[in-house]
């Protein structure tokens, strides 16, 4: 056993974070770019590979096969002046999936990534608003500053008003697009410049403050008068720098930048690093359990399985809460009620695995799953403790399944319920038909669905896709299906739950209204 002081080093330099954007905003490009501060030339690489087969959906399974991990989040680790970073891929596009959120959970604090043109993106809102849920701090970085973009004011009062955060800017662009000269950093009164034609090099230049004679100097008279005016109306009218708020996700700290050129990325990592929380405790049945709790103990929040039909091995990602994990070690999995030895733990390097010999908490490792994890479990080297469950989230797309073969329904429902289980997709079941409706937050769930009821089950399924967008769970004594008619549906979740599904939000609003005591919650109760 380890003298408490060395877990207490190791989860001081750990910074666990997940980066939020939509797809193109730049979040491939600032990994590799962070990665690569780290010095971890190798995996900027394999970043890249990674973000070349970007193919269709179709392709994927293909892809993934030989690649032989990982659909979805992934992690990647880095050292960085003292610090052991673990940055959680979020994955976008047709990638997107349920496992997007729940990696959220995993994630101590959060990058948010916005495109200066663009703004605030629909995917940026839905990931914004997990971290919310869970009160991470949240830092933003604007990109793309190379490119004419929106007028930065505009984006702090749309970080506002769309997401209901406020900001503080940590740095102010001078000028944008053609005419960027490099930003003024608020804390540190620097200038950071870019240099030459290739925008490549950064010069970074002292100054007493942005009246500083210097300033005019560099940036020219023009863009000198619209950055003092800006500086001065952030000093007067915008919000001081409050760290608590930070860490309460109340305020955003804001960097601009542009990734691609490496503007303004490792005076966000520093910043970052030195703001953002060390690993943080989570709830459990035995109460709160701090990173530096004696004895192991972690959760399952993602399970991935494995998509070479000839191992049936899954893996599951756990994420660790206290103590140090060693391999080979013997853990309580709590919902069996047994003890179990976890001998293959493994690491992700971008989709690289390594066997891990030990981590601490804030890690993510993955453990091999012959089938006996699910989602949320919880394993504790000394107590009977159980972390908090892992949410569920609103599916938003729905397909009616069913089996080409009838012959096959009884692996076909196995499939089902295991799948169900695992939180591959939800199901529904309609009310007198009993037909089967597929509930998820991301079209690649259908399809992992249908690709391993075939490899796993040996079954071929149909699916059809269906016009709901909502799915409400309704909260009342007396449901009458007579009212969920019009652009509508009543179903019945895998727990008979009464769930009302939706095509419309002017339905969802009609049926509220025509049931006023009824309650209409986006996940189960
Ligand atoms: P992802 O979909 O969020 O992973 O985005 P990528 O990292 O793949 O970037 C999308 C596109 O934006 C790529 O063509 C990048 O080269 C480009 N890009 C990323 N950062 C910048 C930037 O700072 N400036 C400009 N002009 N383009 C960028």
């Amino acid at each position: 056993m380890l003298p408490l002081s060395t877990i207490e080093q190791e989860v001081a330099k750990r910074r666990t974070f997940a980066i939020i954007s939509h797809p193109d905003a730049g979040k491939t490009t600032l990994t590799e770019k962070l990665l690569l501060f780290g010095g971890a030339i190798r995996l900027a690489g394999t970043v890249k590979a990674r973000k070349a087969s970007k193919h269709a959906t179709s392709d994927w399974m293909e892809i993934e096969k030989q690649r032989g991990i990982s659909v979805t989040s992934s992690v990647m680790q880095f050292d960085y002046n003292g610090h052991r970073v673990n940055i959680l891929d979020t994955p976008g596009h047709q990638d997107f999936s349920e496992d997007t959120y729940r990696t959220l959970t995993a994630a101590d604090s959060a990058v948010m990534l916005i495109d200066v043109a663009k703004g605030v993106e629909a995917q940026t809102k839905k990931l914004f608003q997990v971290c919310r849920m869970r009160g991470i701090p949240i830092f933003t970085f604007i990109n793309k500053l190379d490119r004419e973009g929106q007028n930065p004011f505009d984006l702090l009062e749309e970080l506002e008003q769309v997401l209901g955060i406020r900001s503080y800017p940590m740095n102010w662009p001078i000028g944008m697009g053609s005419s960027l000269c490099g930003v003024y950093d608020r804390q540190k009164t620097q200038l950071e410049l870019f240099q030459g034609d290739d925008h490549k090099n950064i010069e970074v230049r002292k100054v007493e403050d942005y009246n500083d004679p210097i300033v005019k100097e560099v940036a020219g008279e023009f863009l000198y008068d619209q950055l003092v005016q800006d500086l001065e109306l952030l000093d007067v009218a915008g919000d001081p720098f409050d760290f608590d708020k930070v860490m309460r996700g109340e305020l955003t700290p804001v960097f601009f930048g542009s990734a691609v050129n490496n503007f303004g990325v490792q005076t966000f990592l520093e910043n970052f690093l030195q703001l953002a929380p060390a690993p943080t405790p989570r709830n459990s049945t035995a109460g709160v359990v701090e990173p530096t709790k004696p004895g192991f103990s972690g959760y399952v929040f993602k399970i991935q399985a494995n998509m070479n039909p000839a191992h049936r091995d899954r893996l599951a990602f756990l994420r660790i809460v206290s103590g140090k994990f060693e391999r080979g070690m013997t853990v309580r999995h709590v919902r069996e009620g047994k003890n179990i030895k976890l001998s293959q733990p493994q690491q992700f390097l971008a989709q690289d695995r390594d066997i891990v010999e030990e981590a601490f908490p804030g890690d993510i490792i993955g453990l091999f799953d012959p089938g006996i994890f699910r989602i949320g479990d919880s394993l504790s080297e000394k107590e009977e403790l159980r972390f908090d469950e892992l949410p569920t989230f609103s599916p938003e797309l729905f397909c009616k399944v069913t089996v080409k073969n009838a012959l096959k329904h009884k692996q076909y429902q196995k499939g089902l319920d295991q799948l169900t289980e695992e939180g591959t997709i939800q199901i529904f079941r309609t009310i007198g038909f009993e037909d089967i409706i597929l509930g998820v937050v991301g079209q690649l769930q259908f399809e992992v669905f249908e690709y391993r009821m075939k490899n796993e089950y040996g079954v071929d399924i149909q699916l059809q896709k269906l016009n709901y967008q909502f799915a409400r769970w309704i909260v009342d004594e007396k449901v009458d299906p007579g009212k969920f008619r019009i652009n509508s549906t009543l179903v019945k979740d895998k727990n008979d739950n009464y769930v009302a599904l939706f095509e419309s939000e002017y339905a969802l609003r009609s049926a509220q209204e025509k049931n006023p005591t009824a309650q209409f919650l986006p996940t189960a109760p």
